[in-house]
């Protein structure tokens, strides 16, 4: 989690308020315009005929004995540099809405207000940017971590916070975390995680279509299979025209050891080897096609496409 202190430290380093420490910030330099942090922590950019606007949730630091514990702090400092990567691991949360004629489509929800003081803003923007509940028409989860699932439930009342919007996930992932005993599945630090996302899809469970790797679930949007992080995770394909974006979830989620060092472990991925052959299929495609990809934890706001460096790959942000 992100401390004040941190926080503040971030600001100050970056020299610039965006996303995620808008409410901090918003103590912080009191009297700030509103309209700057907001301006700040929305995106917008095309897609052919589509308009995709990139959201920030917030924003939270993972620490490096969580997500890199076996790596000397040598090595990780190199492959940092070498990626101009921060010192500290510091994750956006980049959530991707996708408006294509009758279609508004939501790429992860972000967290909602019950995991981490930092994150949680998403819902408010996207009012704030004038979408109301309403108006969404699906709902689609790359997997059911808190940072991408738990921001659906509508924070005034039951259920989600979109009801009108078909809801879709994969059918192996929304498996996966109703079984008994879920929480000896997953990374001892995600124990109590992974019981309030079962609970969380219990009470979603009449909401939620499940859906098969390559289903369209909505007009030019399917799913396609990047296993390892959940075991039924996936990325979202966005088309319109000739055009293509890749909705990676967390897939590829820091510049550096995503794609500098992809078969480095990473602490947070349930499934560690998989994740590691998905990285480097993933990297292998994406960089041969050059296709423009979107991070959720990618630096703010996560867009850019793949490049080849040496042996590995670097992040090309846009
Ligand atoms: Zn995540």
């Amino acid at each position: 989690m992100v401390s004040e202190l941190t926080a503040s430290r971030l600001l100050s380093r970056r020299g610039v308020l965006w996303g995620a420490s808008a409410a901090l910030a918003g103590g912080l330099f009191a009297g700030s315009p509103r309209r700057v942090l907001a301006a700040s922590a929305t995106h917008k950019a095309k897609l052919g005929a589509a308009e995709i606007t990139i959201v920030s949730d917030g924003v939270f630091t993972l620490p490096r004995s969580l997500v890199l514990p076996d790596k000397p702090d040598a090595d990780i400092a190199a492959l940092f540099k070498a990626h101009g990567a921060a010192v500290e691991i510091v994750a956006e949360t980049n959530v991707t809405v996708v408006r294509n004629g009758p279609t508004l489509a939501v790429i992860d929800t972000g967290a909602g207000p019950d995991f981490m003081p930092t994150l949680g803003k998403f819902g408010d923007r996207l009012e704030e940017a004038g979408v109301k509940p309403d108006d969404v028409t699906h709902v689609i989860f790359t997997h059911a971590h808190a940072d991408h699932f738990w921001g659906v439930i509508d924070p005034l009342g039951d259920g989600s916070r979109w009801p009108k919007a078909k809801h879709v996930m994969a059918r192996v992932e929304r498996d996966f975390w109703l079984v008994e005993g879920i929480e000896d599945k997953v990374p001892a630090f995600q124990k109590s995680m992974a019981t309030g996302i079962q609970r969380r899809l219990k009470e979603l469970a009449t909401m939620i279509t499940v859906a098969e790797p390559g289903a369209e679930v909505a007009p030019g949007i399917a799913l396609v299979a990047t296993p390892g992080h959940t075991p039924g995770h996936v990325s979202i394909v966005v088309r319109s025209g000739s055009e293509e974006l890749v909705v990676l979830g967390d897939a590829l989620t820091h510049a550096a050891v995503s794609f500098g060092a992809p078969d480095w472990r990473w602490g947070s991925d349930i499934d560690v080897d998989v994740a590691i052959k998905t990285r480097k299929a993933l990297l292998d495609d994406l960089a041969a096609r050059k296709v423009a990809i979107i991070g959720y934890h990618l630096p703010w706001p996560g867009l850019g496409r793949v490049e080849r460096q040496g042996n590995a790959y670097r992040f090309v942000a846009s």
